[in-house]
């Protein structure tokens, strides 16, 4: 079986880039141990070139105790805490094992959704199915919990789904791809046609987090007909726990438009899990507005950004399970073997 190789290096770059500093190192093992690709951190200048042999020869007894400890060959996601790191187990597929060792201050919480999301592109890549490399930005969210430091500790992170599902709505101008976003999430279909008849569509779909036993269930509010209905929008955004602001990036107006939705998307419901989208990609030749302009303004917003296009599907998926993740973050807890 070939893997793309090159794919797993982008990946494991781009990973480096969103943890940042307390990145130690980024190992893919097969499920013998054997080194399948493998960075180390930025600032790590200073340590020797066998950093990664040392990792994974320090990794190597807890991947052992791992597969045998945790049930049934499928032990999910993991933490172990040495005297000078913090190592992060992901299974990733059935082939292959993500490791990320950090340095011992570093939090777990807020660096565990990258790894997850990583160890998900990477038994995609196994598998041969097509993903992006791309780690997008998640923002951090200092009211969550650490999980807490035990050294020579097996702790197995669960997390604690909410039993309900989640109202999840869509902000920004008309025509910018809302319902064609949904309708690939949801059937996987691209809607060529464009029907702005009044009224709200409603829609359900689960995002699972593989090896971790866990569901975010969404129930998705689409409202059909646009922003002229003030009234009907302070209802349709109230409540809600999740949201989508997405512009298109071959209309300025529709960029210059997410500060007031993001103004009336937060003052109707303040503690909304939020993201940016810029949709519609595959239009290159159109495109007025930089990845760069997109980033910036996701910044000063504090939301994560991504980029998609609903009609070849890119990202899309992504999209969802990065605002799924965003809300599991606060669920996150362990359990020692
Ligand atoms: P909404 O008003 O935000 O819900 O936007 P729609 O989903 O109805 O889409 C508006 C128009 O843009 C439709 O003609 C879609 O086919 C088209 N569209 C949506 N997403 C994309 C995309 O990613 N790329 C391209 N080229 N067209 C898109
Ligand atoms: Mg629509």
């Amino acid at each position: 079986m070939s893997v793309d190789r090159n794919k797993l290096d982008a990946m494991l770059k781009w990973y480096r880039q969103e943890v940042g500093k307390n990145l130690m190192a980024a190992i893919i093992v097969n499920r013998e141990g054997l080194v399948m690709a493998a960075l180390k951190g930025e600032s790590d200048t200073e340590i020797e070139e066998d950093v990664i042999g040392g990792v994974s020869a320090l990794v190597e007894p807890v991947l052992t105790r791992i597969t045998e400890e945790f049930s049934s060959g499928a032990f999910g996601t993991g933490t172990f805490d040495t005297e000078e790191h913090r190592i992060i187990f992901c299974e990733a597929g059935p082939e292959a094992i993500f490791v990320t060792v950090l340095d011992s201050i570093a939090m777990v919480d807020p660096i565990f959704p990258y790894a997850y999301l990583a160890a998900e592109k990477i038994a995609r890549i196994f598998d041969g199915r097509t993903v992006s490399p791309v780690i997008p930005k998640l923002i951090e969210d200092l009211s969550i919990q650490n999980i807490e430091r035990k050294v020579d500790t097996l702790q197995k992170i669960k997390i604690e789904s909410a039993e309900y599902a989640y109202k999840l709505i869509l902000g920004g101008e008309g025509g910018v791809g809302k319902t064609s976003m949904v309708h690939r999430f949801v059937e996987n279909s691209f809607l060529t046609d464009y029907k702005s008849t009044i009224g709200t569509s409603i829609m359900k779909k689960e995002c699972g987090f593989e090896g971790l036993d866990s569901k975010v269930r969404f129930v998705i509010w689409d409202l059909a007909g646009q922003a002229q209905f003030k009234r009907v929008r302070q209802s349709y955004l109230s409540n809600a726990e999740a949201g989508i602001l997405v512009y298109d990036v071959s209309r300025k107006e529709t960029f210059d438009s997410v500060d007031d939705w993001h103004k009336e998307i937060k003052s109707v419901s303040p503690m909304i899990s939020l993201i940016l989208v810029g949709n519609k990609i595959d239009l290159i030749e159109d495109r007025v507005v930089s990845t760069e302009e997109g980033e910036e303004i996701a910044k000063r917003l504090n939301l994560s950004y991504i980029e998609t296009s609903a009609k070849t599907g890119e990202n899309i998926n992504d999209a969802f399970k990065m605002l799924a993740l965003q809300i599991i973050k606060k669920y996150i807890v362990t359990e020692e073997v």
